[in-house]
């Protein structure tokens, strides 16, 4: 039946782990793969999470099946989470949500949605670099895919002129991406002004902005700080679509906890919509995982807990900063030819370095050190054990 079935590629992120394993250097270190580490760089699980593990253990609750839409309890908490507890349309109640299979899940769900019901191009602007997924996810669920310039190569950082021309030239009412915060994979983000211009010109040119929020408190460790964008086009009118993970914030990764959001003009007409999100989801899984969203629900809804995960979050992220600092500092000590201001300005989780594949190439070889082929590495790879050993290998391949 299947002997006609040709190899399909590796997964470019994922390859790189699989590089990473086989290496039997006792120095190897993958900065290749997009999840936090802690200081000894290992995976970590959050205490807050732990304990409302615990707390879900004691309370034996059953195993029935959620509502296709997801645990009610959690689809509450999560918006709030995300639109803040003083939103507009979330106490006017049209916010239509439901629960996903993380943020991939979501992308799918409002993809889809999109394809089916919207009145506009079936055309998605993707940022120019952008996830790696997002392309393929687009057109699974049925839209053509565009891009607009994002990234300034020479420069690293925003493009900005280049980002708005593509968006004033672009048809009137398209779907335009945008990364939350923490943008994926060049760690570049709009500054807050240029978010206000940007939804000037977006609302002007009445395109749909479709919020991809993989990171919020990750990135600068204050979850509503993270949020600044996506409120401020909600405060603004904008009728926003929503994906929001909790894979990284929480360190839910292999849980898959998400949500798919979306604003709409009244309760009547979120109802309508969510009869037909019911009817996207019902063919493609039925019913979302109850695990994850009771564990999501136990820590938003419990102020210890929640108060305690925010100090996590921030943990996190402070890490990860310092993690940049440092590397920043001993890539200059070591007049490391280039300017790495960048580094430092960055946010997220991932750098993009400006490294060349042939330096990745390299630096793979000689130094057992993993990233993908782009030079994005992730800081959280990043500790005080292996920083040195890690500076000292990207001096030397930059200098040849
Ligand atoms: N969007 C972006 C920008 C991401 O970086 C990720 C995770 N790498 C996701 C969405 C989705 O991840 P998950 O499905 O694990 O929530």
């Amino acid at each position: 039946f299947w002997s006609a079935v040709p190899q399909g590629p590796a997964d470019p992120i994922l390859g790189v782990t699989d590089a990473f394993k086989r290496d039997p250097s006792k120095h190897k270190i993958n900065v290749g793969v997009g999840a936090y580490r802690d200081e000894d760089g290992k995976p970590w699980v959050l205490d807050s999470v732990r304990k409302a593990e615990d707390i879900l253990h004691e309370q034996r609750s059953d195993k029935e099946y959620l509502p296709i839409t997801g645990l009610a309890n959690f689809l509450t908490l999560a918006a709030k989470l995300a639109y803040g507890a003083d939103s507009k349309p979330l106490a006017e109640n049209r916010i239509a949500v439901v629960q996903s299979i993380s943020g991939t899940g979501a992308l799918r769900i409002g993809m889809e949605f999109v394809a089916s019901f919207y009145k506009g191009p079936h055309t998605i602007f993707l940022p120019d670099p952008t996830w790696g997924a997002h392309p393929a996810i687009a057109e699974k669920a049925g839209l053509a895919v565009k891009r607009y310039r994002y990234f300034d190569r020479k420069n690293i950082g925003l493009d900005f002129i280049g980002m708005k021309e593509d968006l004033q030239n672009a048809d009137e009412g398209s779907v335009i991406l945008l990364h939350a915060c923490a943008q994926n994979p060049t760690g570049v983000d709009p500054t807050k002004e240029q978010w206000k211009e940007l939804s000037d010109l977006i609302k002007a040119k009445k395109h749909l902005a479709f919020f991809d929020m993989a990171y919020q408190g990750f990135a600068s460790g204050d979850v509503d700080r993270d949020a600044f964008a996506l409120r401020y086009f909600v405060e603004q009118g904008h009728q926003i679509m929503l994906c929001q993970s909790f894979a990284k914030n929480l360190g839910l990764y292999g849980e898959r906890a998400g949500t798919f959001s979306m604003v709409t003009s009244s309760v009547e007409e979120k109802e309508r919509v969510l009869s037909q999100l019911k009817r996207v989801i019902r063919p493609l899984y039925s019913s979302p995982p109850l695990h994850p969203a009771q564990l999501v629900a136990t820590i938003l809804g419990s102020p210890e807990l929640y108060t305690e995960w925010l100090g996590e979050v921030k943990k996190m992220a402070d890490r990860i900063i310092a993690m940049r600092s440092t590397l920043y500092d001993k890539l200059v000590a070591l007049e490391t030819p280039g300017n790495w201001d960048h580094i430092k300005s960055q946010i997220g989780m991932f750098s993009f370095t400006g490294l060349t594949p042939e330096q990745v190439d390299a630096l793979a070889k000689s130094a057992h050190i993993y990233m993908t082929k782009d030079g994005r590495i992730s800081m959280a790879g990043l500790n005080e054990h292996n920083i040195d050993y890690f500076a000292n290998s990207v001096s030397k391949a930059v200098k040849g």
